[in-house]
């Protein structure tokens, strides 16, 4: 059985795969592939993939059109899917909610695609959960980026010059990237709080040593895995008001609310942006997915009565080498789960919980019911 890894787009740092990796997937038994130049923004020579057991493809179209499984992190261009090999897997994220034609071009060229956005929430998964692992480093990057941003410093420090006091850093959305951002900006020593539509996260942000946010806005709901459900008009007017004030006492806004499947809730409004000091930064972390934040643009800083308003799209890209590992490290738990070592092959049996979960297409048809659900 070959892989193929190609080399991602231009505006990707990250990589698919790292050298290690690669001996990892040789040692099952697999004929590892890597498009030449792969590891460029890593500045990863070919010649250390070559020497763990890596060819290196020159040729991206046959290689495409001869692997059986082809992985990469960013969702393919459409007229690259009808190179693929017919009867092979292709796994990346793939945004299969917003990207119906591409999934409709992976059923009709019969290839079997996976989504990584769509690893099921079991603890089997947990070590293939690719949306974790990269939103665990978003988290820290988002901190790292407002600090960089921010005229001040972080830490409390006294000094013979005066007192500097501690910045104040509000966090929006306590999942694995809000509480990794709470982590990172109390390292730094700020003064963190946080507030989340799920009330339980609260023990979570308190054992950080960072304060929860109390806005009432009625009952909220999860879904079985443990996302957030979308709040109803009222409920987000509520926690606008809410926020307001909190918001125009920080100097750090790190906003990372995302709703599964569906557009990031609006939170931060203009006018809680007008009401903030000048000199404060907002980081919208869902910008990518619609923002958070009114007036935020992917991959520009915008300056709205002297609040920097930043939108970056790839956020663990900032930290590139560290996201390629953990990314590479969930394709391959991925791939070794289902690797039959007799055979050579991966046992792809569509009734096994996490396949049924993340397989999208497959056999020529849309498989998975909830992108069938959205289509
Ligand atoms: P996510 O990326 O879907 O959303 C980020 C956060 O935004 C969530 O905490 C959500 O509650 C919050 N949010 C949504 N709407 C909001 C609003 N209007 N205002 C404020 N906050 C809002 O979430 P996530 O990071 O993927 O994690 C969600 C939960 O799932 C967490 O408890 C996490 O620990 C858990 N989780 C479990 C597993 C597993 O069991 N395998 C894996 C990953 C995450």
């Amino acid at each position: 059985m070959q892989i193929f890894f190609p080399k991602e787009n231009e505006f990707e740092s990250r990589v698919s795969v790292l050298p290690e990796t690669v001996n990892k997937l040789v040692e099952l038994g697999i004929d590892v592939e890597v498009e030449a130049s792969i590891g460029k923004t890593l500045h990863i020579s070919d010649d250390l993939y070559a020497s763990l057991g890596a060819s290196i493809s020159k040729d991206r179209d046959s290689s495409l059109s001869s692997s059986d499984v082809i992985c990469r992190i960013n969702k393919p261009e459409k007229e690259e899917i009808r190179l693929i090999k017919k009867n092979s897997i292709h796994i990346s994220f793939l945004d299969p909610f917003n990207e119906i034609e591409l999934v409709e071009e992976f059923a009709r060229s019969n290839i079997s695609a996976i989504s990584m956005e769509l690893i099921p929430r079991i603890a089997r998964a947990q070590k293939m959960d690719a949306l974790s692992s990269q939103a665990n480093l978003g988290g820290y990057a988002a901190v790292i980026e407002a600090s960089s941003c921010l005229s001040k410093s972080f830490p409390m420090m006294m000094t013979a010059a005066g007192t500097i006091s501690p910045s104040k850093v509000f966090i929006i959305g306590v999942g694995v990237a809000g509480l990794q951002a709470i982590a990172t900006a109390k390292r730094l020593g700020a003064r963190v709080e946080a507030f989340d539509t799920r009330p339980e996260v609260e023990e979570q942000v308190k054992s950080l040593g960072a304060r929860f946010v109390q806005i009432d806005i009625g009952e909220t709901e999860q879904t079985e895995q443990g996302y957030a459900k979308e709040l109803s008009k009222e409920q987000i007017k509520m926690q606008r008001e809410g926020m307001k004030k909190v918001c125009a006492q920080s100097d750090v806004v790190i906003t990372t609310a995302q709703v599964f499947g569906r557009p990031a809730p609006r939170i931060v409004t203009m006018e809680m942006i007008e009401a903030m000091k000048p000199g404060s930064v907002i980081i919208d972390m869902a910008v990518s997915n619609g923002g958070n934040v009114d007036g935020s643009i992917s991959d520009e800083h915008v300056i709205h009565n002297g609040v920097t308003i930043v939108g970056l799209s790839n956020l663990p890209g900032k930290v590139a080498f560290d996201a390629s590992l953990v990314y590479g490290n969930n394709l391959f738990n991925l791939l070794e789960e289902y690797w039959d070592a007799e055979n050579k092959e991966l046992n792809f049996d569509l009734s096994d919980e996490i396949l049924s979960g993340c397989v999208v297409t497959h056999d020529g048809d849309i498989v998975n019911a909830m992108v069938k659900d959205r289509i």
